[in-house]
């Protein structure tokens, strides 16, 4: 018999366009890219092999899902922006619209960040709801058709390989089967398992530059009824791991009067899942305030785990041939280390310009969208490689630039604990709304300059029911 999705694809196979678009991988950057595409393509077609839930769910091929998934300011407003609307939906169905001012608790570097004077909007909720607001808008476009259970297995290309025609598909329930899709774009969203650098090798290109940094983070999640009052009647609590101890954690509060917590570590150290253990892990972490919540908390699953090896770059950019009709986005260009929680806002400017560089054409279009790319890729990969820098263990001979940097950094986090326009300054930039040159405005660095003179200490650790030590509002 034959199976839904192969009756989709012999479908749409019949059919050979020139204004189709196909995407491959239904996660955040595959979904956003088709919305940017919608605009300019008479169809897309978004191919994921996993069977896509019809309400908020966790997905095989996405297993990232289980743990805490914070959607960066920038990445809320561009997503906002491509799908008008949807913040409010997401609130309807259980997200939680939080102001880093009022609900956020933040410890780094043996302290508490200041409340800052102007907080950031924030909407806390788990990826499977986010995932299935922007799924259930995307999939909604008319000229849209997201297809679940197909697997890619490989590109199709022209006779003189200078093009991609569109894409091999088998159905992942009929895996005889294999269908053609032809199409005049190809956008790999397929994430960091992306099979892209293989394809291409075999059409006889070359493999793109790949750069690896290992930072071996580790995560133990676990879901806990939330009860109003807890956490210190904040809504995220982050802490930080610190070089010494490798370990940090932050708890998110999510639909459903859930908490999420993940804790993390650096170096290889498993967090454990089994509840006595996680607790006492929690108790462990530099700041009391998860091990607080914790501790006294409804555990409402079993846990799960992840171990994330090295964050990834593919310099698709440098590669001398690169062939038309072709594109990647998200982690299959550009993995990040999780703790910094990048990743899908990077995935939604990429998406962004995406749809800007399709409007302007197919001339040079891989040419000009890995140009327009590269400014936030390379900003975010240097924040995230810079702060794993300071989890190396080991010698290493940092170069003089990156010792500066890192030593700036030191002081502007110490900083960060006794002033609010620092403090501030500093979660603009980790939200991406403002560039890393931002902590170097003279106004900022004076302020570091002062301090680092009165050398004040850090604001200790505290009981979760205590008021925080912060600059005056
Ligand atoms: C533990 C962990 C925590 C994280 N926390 C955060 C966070 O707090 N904030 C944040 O912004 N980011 C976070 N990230 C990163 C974030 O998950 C990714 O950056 C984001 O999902 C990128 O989206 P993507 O669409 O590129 O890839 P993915 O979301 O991985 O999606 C890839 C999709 O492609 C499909 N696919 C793969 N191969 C094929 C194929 N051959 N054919 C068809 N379909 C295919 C998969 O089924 C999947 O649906 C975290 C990652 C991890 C590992």
């Amino acid at each position: 018999m034959t199976s839904q999705t192969t009756g989709i694809l012999t479908s749409l196979a019949a059919f050979g366009t020139n204004d189709r678009a196909v995407v491959i991988g239904a996660g955040m950057g595959g979904l956003l890219a088709a919305r940017a595409l919608a605009d300019h393509y008479r169809q897309v077609i978004v191919l994921d092999r996993d069977t896509l839930p019809t309400s908020p769910g966790q997905r095989r091929n996405v297993p990232q899902g289980q743990h805490v998934h914070g959607l960066l300011a920038r990445g809320r407003v561009i997503v906002e922006r491509m799908l008008p609307g949807i913040t409010e939906d997401l609130i309807a169905d259980g997200a939680i619209l939080a102001n880093s001012k009022r609900d956020l608790t933040w410890f780094q570097q043996e302290g508490y960040h200041a409340t800052p004077k102007r907080g950031i909007s924030v909407l806390l909720m788990s990826r499977p709801l986010l995932e299935y607001h922007v799924r259930r808008r995307v999939a909604t476009l008319p000229n849209v058709t997201v297809i679940g259970g197909c697997q890619v297995t490989g590109l199709l290309v022209t006779r003189d390989r200078q093009r991609v025609t569109g894409v091999r598909v088998a159905d992942t329930d009929d895996r005889g089967t294999e269908h053609v899709l032809l199409a005049h774009l190809t956008v790999d969203a397929s994430g960091r398992g992306s099979r892209l650098p293989a394809w291409l090798e075999q059409f006889g290109y070359d493999l793109p530059d790949t750069v690896v940094a290992g930072v071996e983070s580790r995560y133990a999640t676990r879901r806990f009824r939330r009860i109003p009052g807890q956490g210190g009647g904040r809504l995220a609590t982050v802490i930080v791991a610190s070089p010494h101890l490798q370990r940090g954690g932050v708890m998110l509060a999510q639909e459903g009067d859930e908490w999420l917590v993940s804790l993390a570590s650096r170096g290889g150290l498993q967090p454990p899942t089994e509840l006595s253990a996680f607790v006492d892990w929690a108790a462990s972490l530099e700041a009391p305030d998860i091990f607080d919540t914790v501790r006294q908390a409804i555990p409402l699953d079993d846990g799960a785990m992840y171990r994330f090896p090295q964050s990834t770059r593919r310099h698709f950019e440098r590669m001398e041939r690169f062939p038309e009709g072709l594109l990647p986005i998200g982690d299959a260009v550009c993995s990040f280390n999780p703790v910094y929680a990048q990743g899908m806002s990077v995935a939604a400017i990429e998406a962004e310009t995406l749809g800007r560089c399709v409007a302007y054409g197919q001339d040079q279009l891989s040419h000009r969208f890995f140009a327009s790319i590269m400014p936030s890729v390379d900003a975010t990969w240097l924040m995230a490689a810079n702060g794993d820098l300071r989890y190396a263990t080991g010698p290493i001979d940092l170069p003089r630039p990156a010792r500066i940097a890192n030593a700036y950094m030191g002081r502007l986090l110490a900083v960060a604990q006794r002033d609010a326009v620092v403090s501030e300054a500093f979660q603009r930039v980790t939200n991406l709304l403002d560039p890393p040159q931002a902590l170097r405005r003279p106004g900022i660095a004076m302020r570091i300059a002062l301090a680092s003179i009165r050398r004040e200490p850090p604001t200790p650790p505290r009981h979760a029911d205590q008021p925080l030590a912060t600059a005056a509002d």
